[in-house]
């Protein structure tokens, strides 16, 4: 029986599947490889006994942790300045100054006590020490503990990157839950393709919230933020679902894909769009914030086929309209035609420009 012969094979290949571990992709290289090109992390110095400093500093390897020596008073403001992952010192006073920081990361703190005295030790890690060294330590411990402090700090920086490169992969823009700005860069061509293909209109505008510098001013970055998840909903609610598309290219500018849309119905989009944002104040939490954005528009009634640079043309088109709109007192939307065969003309050749 055929099926029986099928249900064999799956079974084999279940059965496989046990005995072989599902193969994963080999992380550890690359988490190897991060770490072999990433620099020693920087560290802080501040020790005040000066035999200590010394040696210290005559110990820790220039390939173990890039050390600069600091005076305690000034530690802090050297990490506002500029964050070094790891800070060495012999002060309980300053760890429990740096914990009391509000800095954006906290180091990694390696506590030198003057004896090896349990109450010595414990008194820098109920400081807010991470780890406690003795100041007559020998030679495998200091090495042992420096060793800890350049691999959690190498271990935290391997993590941060590889979550910012995650982002950056995702096709999601993380606080507006829009089309990310990757996305936009691989889909709006295949859009086009898609547009020349069956020779259909595409329109695309872009839009930019005004003045949203004062936003963040007056409410403050977590403020401004919620104004950004707010404002990508609002584009979203005027348009057909599962056909028109927004992406976040960047800070508060975005970017709206109409397709198979002519003219005078994405100028009428255009137009949804903007007043939806300007006749709704946006609701915060105790707080109505009017908020207004500028359009530029940029229809292209039939995309010519196999032109790779459509994309580019439209996008500066757009932006020229979307400027235009601004330069006009902003809260207002700018169409354009964009020509046939853009490649010859010029970008300020623009056939139709109404603005509104
Ligand atoms: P215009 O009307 O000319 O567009 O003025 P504007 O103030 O909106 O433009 P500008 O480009 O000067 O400022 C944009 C601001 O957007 C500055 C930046 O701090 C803020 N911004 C960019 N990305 C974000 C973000 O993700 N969150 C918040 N809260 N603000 C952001
Ligand atoms: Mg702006
Ligand atoms: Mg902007």
């Amino acid at each position: 029986m055929s099926s029986g012969g099928h249900t064999t094979v799956i079974k084999r290949v279940l059965e496989r599947r046990v005995h072989e571990p599902e193969a994963r992709e080999d992380t550890t290289a690359t988490v190897a490889v991060m770490l072999r090109v990433l620099p020693p992390p920087q560290a802080l110095l501040a020790i005040r006994a000066v035999d200590t400093r010394r040696h210290l500093e005559q110990r820790i390897q220039k390939e173990m942790l890039d050390v600069t020596l600091c005076e305690e008073h000034e530690t802090i403001e050297r990490l506002r300045e500029q964050f070094r992952s790891v800070v060495i010192t012999d002060s309980v006073s300053l760890v429990r100054r740096i914990r009391a920081q509000k800095l954006p990361r906290d180091p990694f703190i390696l506590y030198v006590a003057p004896d090896e005295t349990p109450e010595e030790t414990e008194a820098g890690l109920i400081a807010g020490a991470d780890d406690c060294l003795a100041r007559h330590s020998a030679e495998p411990a200091l090495k042992a503990r420096l060793g800890t402090a350049r691999r959690i700090a190498e271990l935290e920086e391997v993590l941060r990157i590889a979550l910012i490169e995650n982002r950056e992969l995702s096709t999601t823009d993380e606080l507006t839950r829009v089309a990310s700005r990757r996305f936009f860069g691989k889909h709006f061509p295949r859009e086009i393709d898609r547009a020349a293909r069956y020779r259909r209109p595409l329109s695309l505008i872009l839009c930019d919230i005004d003045f949203f510098k004062n936003v963040n001013d007056t409410l403050g970055h977590a403020g401004g933020d919620e104004i950004l998840k707010q404002f990508g909903a609002r584009l979203q609610e005027c348009l057909r679902r599962g056909v028109d598309w927004v992406a976040r290219l960047g800070g508060e500018e975005f970017a709206i894909i109409l397709p198979e849309t002519n003219y005078d119905q994405a100028l009428d989009a255009a137009r949804r769009l903007r007043a939806n944002v300007a006749d709704h104040p946006f609701q915060l939490p105790g707080n109505s914030v009017e908020v207004t954005a500028s359009f530029g528009m940029c229809n292209l009634h039939q995309v010519p086929f196999g032109d790779r640079k459509t994309a580019d043309h439209m996008l500066r088109i757009a932006d020229a309209a979307l400027y235009r709109s601004k330069h006009a007192g902003r809260n207002r939307v700018t169409a354009t035609l964009m020509p046939m065969n853009p490649v010859r003309r010029e970008d300020n050749e623009i056939d139709r420009v109404l603005q509104q």
